[in-house]
Order: structure tokens, then sequence, then C-alpha cells
């Protein structure tokens, strides 16, 4: 087996052993692998990251078991044993270190792990020698090594697989199955189970309570498709630990097994996805590149091969919150486990009603109802088919129109196509499909500067000219989005409604982009402080995690729509879904608790500071931050691939469009996390990549 001492070859090579608790038998467990995998001739070696209660650093704890467990084998090319961290009191890591007045990471010990291998492998290459690590925890695998952080977040961050311990005994299943679900809920590798007998006993009852334990988790393991080893109760002599080392067999072969078959690497992966998939607005004969994500955390993203990105999309304007947050995976878990999804007809559940009461809250007041919708998209539809519904129910058929802005995006199904704008747009394609809707021009006036009257002017000729047969004017308040980022005056907002009003025609806004503080208001309306009469929400509606979206109105609305005992004509299976709607009142209760308002004015202090040096650089049109939005506008249409090529070889996620380089990243996002999202920006531009190729 080639050495190589990069993450992705030590995420081959590595093992994780946690156990159900504490003084397990887990260490001699260990030692046994060790000895098992040094007699197939491997380099194996036991690591403990963090040890504690070593009175003695010299003595080094667990480690002299290692040793003594091969102490008759061969030596091989690593030593037995490592340790990394040790502390004196017995206790958990978090506590141990605190006592000692330092504080463990899971990023820290990740790097001295990693480092460790490096240094312990690097002299060996060329040799040929196979290596292997175990990593041995300390205590079962919810012990805390920070205030923060726990063993399950360092097996998961390692990415390697896991191996439990359990001593056999009463009490033992239920401590089995708990674990086993912990470390299933984290997405880790199940490699194998090891119950460690207690001494032998001529009791009956116990006999029969321990061969059942081993007999049911057997059946759980082959349901997980893990080996169980059974290790006798021995002296812990020559012969003990070759005792020790045949029982642990089974377990090591799966380790062997793994170890022989690497996982598959980013580039065999992509290989595979070039042939089946479609991506985003791509060509499937010249394909855009794209990478290969595994993991993430908080405001990290990790590609396959271990390359950890700080991200600053927050995956297209979602996952406000990070990723990964406890609570909304814990909020998942809990309704998947209670009803994942029924049908929305004839049935209702308190997530869906729940949820539509917080929106309700949370809104510009005077939106009464709420239509749940499957994304962003759906919602649009949903939005245009109320118009035209509230327009027949009140007896004004002829208005079948939507005027729009320049400049805006609403979605990629048909009608929400048909209010893009008609360059930026897909009209060309499919012109002769679209409905032809009624165009104005973008909003002129910026956000920062004072407003101009004029910016109303085409809206105020259009709806002079069309105003009775438009149903309703749709438009992103404050920021249009994939249109090309543009922050524009919101007194053009009260203006447009006040038109709309004298018009008769409805005002709908699309938040989907805007919604749930991005702006550095909860929603953009509030800037203008005008309530539309239809509003479209989603995106970070779920922070992230599933799609969901809702088209939410007014009495006035709704009662015009079902007038003469009329229903709203829409109902999509998924409608409502239960899991959607638990995590999305998981995400709207964080967002109150975690003050949003303070973080997205540090995040636009940040952005504001990290991107102006862009401002002075050639082929820079404009630099604009809002909220937690900053936007580079650039002259020319940039290289994307070459672009973000060179972000992700900075460590960051930014994936630019058209001629725009923007930053949204999720609301948790650390200071200087934000100002290595924005030097990336300001070296790209400095280095010209962004000029055409
Ligand atoms: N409206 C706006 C303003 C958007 O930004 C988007 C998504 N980019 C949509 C609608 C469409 O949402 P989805 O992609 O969830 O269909």
């Amino acid at each position: 087996m080639r050495i190589n001492a990069t993450p992705a070859a030590f995420a081959d090579a590595a093992f994780f052993v946690s156990g159900t608790g504490t003084d397990v038998g887990k260490s001699v467990a260990t030692a046994a692998l060790l000895r098992a995998l040094r007699q197939a001739g491997l380099a194996a070696q036991a690591v403990k990251p963090v040890q504690t209660g070593v009175e003695d650093a010299a003595r080094q704890g667990d480690a002299a078991l290692y040793a003594q467990a091969v102490a008759d084998l061969p030596a091989a090319a690593l030593a037995p044993a490592a340790t990394l961290h040790s502390f004196r009191l017995p206790a958990s890591p978090h506590l141990a270190a605190a006592r000692e007045g330092r504080c463990l990471s899971v990023a820290g010990l990740r790097r001295d792990i990693l480092a460790h291998w490096q240094a312990e492998t690097a002299p060996l290459s060329g040799e040929g020698a196979a290596c292997a690590l175990l990593l041995e925890g300390a205590g079962g695998v919810c012990v805390p090594l920070n205030e923060r952080e726990d063993t399950l977040d360092l097996m998961a961050a390692l990415a390697v697989p896991v191996l439990l311990v359990a001593r056999n005994g009463l009490g033992a299943l239920n401590a089995a199955r708990l674990t086993l679900d912990a470390v299933r809920d984290r997405g880790l590798v199940m490699a194998g189970f090891v119950l460690v007998q207690p001494p032998e006993t001529d009791n009956e009852g116990e006999r029969l309570v321990l061969a059942d334990n081993e007999r049911t988790l057997r059946n759980w393991l082959d349901d997980l498709g893990a080996p169980l080893a059974v290790l006798p109760w021995v002296e812990l002599d020559a012969g003990g630990w070759d005792r020790l080392a045949q029982a642990v067999r089974p377990v090591a072969q799966a380790l062997l097994a793994l170890l022989r078959t690497p996982a598959v690497g980013p580039d065999a992966l992509i290989r595979r996805d070039t042939k089946v998939l479609w991506h985003p607005y791509t060509s499937t004969v010249a394909p855009l590149p794209v990478f290969v994500a595994e993991r993430s955390r908080r405001n990290r993203l990790v590609l396959r091969g271990g390359k950890e990105l700080i991200d600053g999309m927050s995956s297209w304007w979602a996952a406000i919150h990070g990723y990964n947050h406890p609570r909304l995976l814990a909020a998942l878990r809990a309704q998947a486990g209670r009803m994942p999804h029924v049908m929305f007809g004839g049935l209702t559940h308190a997530p869906a009603v729940e949820l539509a009461e917080r929106l309700l809250e949370m809104l510009p007041r005077g939106l009464a109802r709420v239509f749940p919708a499957d994304s962003g998209s759906v919602s649009v539809e949903v939005a245009m088919k109320m118009a035209l519904q509230y327009q027949q129910g009140t007896g004004q058929r002829q208005r079948t129109r939507f005027l729009t802005p320049r400049g805006g995006y609403h979605g990629d199904t048909t009608g929400a196509m048909s209010v893009c704008d008609p360059v930026n747009g897909m009209h060309g394609l499919f012109a002769r499909f679209l409905p032809q809707q009624l165009f104005m021009e973008r909003p002129a006036c910026r956000f920062d500067q004072p407003f101009d009257p004029a910016s109303l002017d085409d809206a105020r000729r259009m709806l002079a000219a069309h105003g009775h047969e438009v149903a309703a004017v749709i438009l992103e308040p404050v920021v249009q989005g994939a249109g090309g980022m543009w922050f524009y005056h919101p007194d053009y907002l009260r203006g447009l409604a006040r038109l709309c009003r004298e018009a008769g025609a409805l005002l709908i806004f699309d938040e989907i982009a805007t919604g749930f503080g991005r702006t550095g208001r909860l929603f953009a309306a509030e800037w203008a402080d005008v309530t539309p009469d239809i509003l479209c929400c989603g995106k970070a509606l779920t922070g992230g995690v599933l799609t969901l979206a809702a088209t939410v109105c007014t009495d006035e609305v709704a009662g015009g729509i079902c007038r003469d005992g009329q229903a709203f004509m829409h109902g999509p299976t998924f409608m409502g879904n239960p899991l959607a709607c638990a995590v999305a009142l998981a995400s709207l209760r964080l967002l109150e608790e975690e003050n949003w308002r303070e973080r997205v004015i540090a995040l636009e202090d940040a952005l504001r500071r990290g991107l102006a040096p862009c401002r002075a650089l050639p082929g820079v049109a404009d630099v604009r931050v809002l909220g937690g939005i900053g936007v580079v506008e650039t002259v020319d249409p940039v290289p994307v691939a070459r672009l973000q090529a060179f972000f992700v070889d900075q460590g960051v996620w930014i994936r630019p469009f058209a001629r725009l380089i923007y930053l949204m990243p999720p609301y948790v996002t650390p200071e200087a996390d934000v100002e290595r999202l924005c030097a990336a920006v300001c070296e790209a531009v400095r280095q010209g990549l962004h000029l055409p190729a």
C-alpha cells in the first residue's frame, strides 16, 4: 500500500475507537486490535489523542498497555503507541484540560492528529509499508472536548470509520443502541463492534443475559453490515494477548478490507457525475467544473479529500445559521421519527399550523393567510395564480397580465420565467411559449442615495397605459438578486404601492432571497414600511436544510379568491411537508434567539471594510454592500471556472456569475472568516482573474 501523508490517505488508513461508556474495556480492545493488525503484517499504531488521568506524563497511560500487547512481536515501522495530549485529572477531556488552564478544540485535535500521521508516515514513504492508526477516544461518543464540541464532532471532522466497544452485562444493550444511533446520526461509517466479556460466571441468570446481549447485538450489527467480535476475560500475559487478538479478528479483518478499498476519490466521482448528472444552468457537452462536497459544519464546507472551505454563499441565500445546526437537525430527526410526510388535502399537522402562525407574527402586518409551497419558483407561480383568481373573483377578468421591473428574477418555472428580466432571463429561448408580460425600467435610484421621484416615472407611465389589464405588479423589494444584485431605494416601493392601489393592481413582493434578515431588516418590505397584497418567501425559511417556500396573502386577497364558493386551485403532492415545516419552525425560533440583527450588522461592517479595496481596481464597475450581501460588479462577464478554481485554492467557496462576484455568508460567520472571504475576492481582482480570458 502506498503511503501518502495527505488527509485523504489518512482517511483511508485510520479508525476511531470509542465506547458505549467509560471503563468498558476500550483500551484492551484497542490493544488487541493493534496486535491483530500487526500480526497481519501492518505497521499499526494506537494513538490516544487525549489521555486523562495520567499523573506522571512519562508513563503515558494507555500507551503502556498498547506496547505490552505487541511486546513479543517483531518491531514494526511505526512505534506501537503515541499520546498527543495528556492531563492529570481522571475526568472528561473538557474538564481535565480546563483544570490545567487548557482548552481543546476539534479543529486543533484534527490538526494535531494529521500532523502526527504526516510525521510518522513521511519517513516511510517509498518503503511500501502499509500503515494504520487506531485513534482511541476518551470515554464514550458524547464525551465533551470543550463547551461546544464532543467526541462525535471529532469523529465527524476526521471522517474515519468508527469502532465501538461495550462491556457485556446488564444495560449493555441500551448503551449500545444509543451509541449506534448517535454514530449513525452523524453519518459515520460503523466499521465494527467489540463486546468485552466480564469474568466467567456460574450464575445462570447472568449467563443468560450475556448470551442474549450478544445475540441481540449481532442482529443489530448484521442490519448495519458491521462485524461483532467478542473478547473473553483473560489474564493480560503473552498467551492472553494472543487469545484476544484471535477473538478480535472478525473486526480486524473488516478493518483490513476497508484499508484495501480506499474511498472513491473526488476525481472518480466527478467522472461519474459528468456521465449521469445535470447541474444548474450547464451544458452536458461542455459542463462547468464541479467539486465534491462531502461534509459541512457551521460556516465551513469540506470537500472530498479533506479540503475545508469557508462558505461565502450560504448555499444560495439559504443556510443563514450555517450548516448542520444541531437545533435544525434535532427538529428534523424528531419530526422524521413522528411523521415525515402526509398529504395536506383533508389533513393538517402541528408543524404546519405553528409555522404559519409564527410566520404571520414575523411578516409585515396585514398578511393573514399562508399557502405552503415546495420551492421559491412554485411560490411565485402560486402568487401569480392567486392574483389572477382574485381579479376573476372580483369581476376583473380582463386583468391577466403582470407588470414587473427589468432586472428581476423570480424563478425558472413558466410563470416565474415570464416575469424575469426579458434580456437576462430565458425569454429568448421560450418566447413563443411564455405569457407576454409588461416590463418597466429597473428602479434606478440607488439604495444609498437620496430618493429621486423620477425613478417612478416609468411605473406611472406603464400603469397609466396598461393599468386596466394588470392583475399585479411583481418585484423583489430593495434588492434585485440573481438579475444583477442591484440595491435600490425603499421609497420606490412606497410610491409603487400607491400607484398600484390607484390602478387597481395587486402588489406582489418576492422576498425569497431578501427574507429572514439578509438585507438588515427581517423582510425587505420593512425598509419601506409597505405591506404587499401577496408575499413569497423561501430559501432561508428552513435555514437551508430542506426545500420549502410560502406564499402569503392578505384577507382581502383570500376573500376575493374564495368569493361565491370558489376555491384556490393549487395543491402539490408535498405541500406542507411536515419535515420541512418542523425545520422551518426551528429555524425561525433560532433566528430570533440568536440575535440575527447584530450579526447581520457585523457582517455588513466586515463586508464593507473587506471589499472596499476592490473599488479602485481595473475592471471593477461598482462595489456595494447591504446587510449580509457584498457585491463586486465587474465591467465584463467573469470567467466563472477560473475564478472558482482560484477561490477553492484559497480555501473559500464563492461562486460568481455574469458580471458579479458576490458574498452572502451565513450569519454565524466569524469576523476573521469574512475577512478571508473578502481578501480572496480582492486578491482575485488584484490578479485580474475577473478579466475576460
Ligand atoms: N425569486 C427569487 C428572488 C430568487 O432569488 C429565487 C432563487 N434564486 C427564486 C425566486 C426561485 O426560487 P427557487 O430556486 O427555490 O425555485
